[in-house]
């Protein structure tokens, strides 16, 4: 399933896929971040249609169009905040990679763009999203997810090395 997984380093928003995930707030309008760079570049509607969506809890995801960005879709999930890591954490990041890929499959999306969820203001060790992140995408494409390529658009050469070295660890341990 590896194999269905790519890492680049870019920006999300300019990302050609069926879908992009926008690491949103709760109240799905808008943001800094990956969430200002989706907001600026798919232009005024889709806020517009975020308005209509009532927020999104943490580790949840709802799906707007994607307006003038590449993607024709954007999935919008609002991460966990960091706050230590006894505070359940992974198991809502790992939540939000999961419920964005089956809103995906639901939508017969076949390529999604992924950003760092988590790892920017939510302040989460990008090391340890990294992990979560590549192993939860890898058990859901291998159990059977109907998506055929998922990228991870990384921002930063810190990150990208981040997400290189989780894939290596994980490719050794096959
Ligand atoms: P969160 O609130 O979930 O932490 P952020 O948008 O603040 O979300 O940051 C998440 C990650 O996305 C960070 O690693 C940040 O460097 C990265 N990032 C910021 N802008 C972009 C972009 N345009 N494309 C891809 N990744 C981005």
């Amino acid at each position: 399933m590896l194999d269905r997984i790519d890492i680049i380093q870019g920006n999300i928003a300019a990302f050609e896929a069926d879908a992009v995930l926008n690491a949103a707030n709760k109240s799905l309008l808008g943001g800094g971040g990956v969430d200002g760079a989706i907001h600026y570049a798919a232009g005024p509607e889709l806020l517009e249609e975020c308005r209509t969506l009532g927020g999104c809890e943490t580790g949840e995801a709802k799906i707007t169009g994607g307006y003038n960005l590449p993607a024709k879709y954007v999935i919008h999930t609002p991460g966990p905040i960091w706050k230590g890591g006894d505070r359940n954490e992974d198991a809502l990041l790992a939540a939000s990679y999961r419920n964005c890929l089956a809103l995906a499959a639901e939508h017969g999306i076949k390529t999604i763009a992924f950003p760092s969820i988590s790892t920017g203001a939510y302040a989460f060790p990008v090391d340890r999203a990294a992990k979560i992140a590549l192993t939860t995408v890898r058990d859901v494409l291998a159990a059977g997810s109907s998506v055929e390529r998922v990228t991870f658009v990384c921002y930063t050469r810190a990150d990208l090395a981040a997400y290189r070295k989780a894939f290596s660890a994980l490719v050794e341990s096959r």
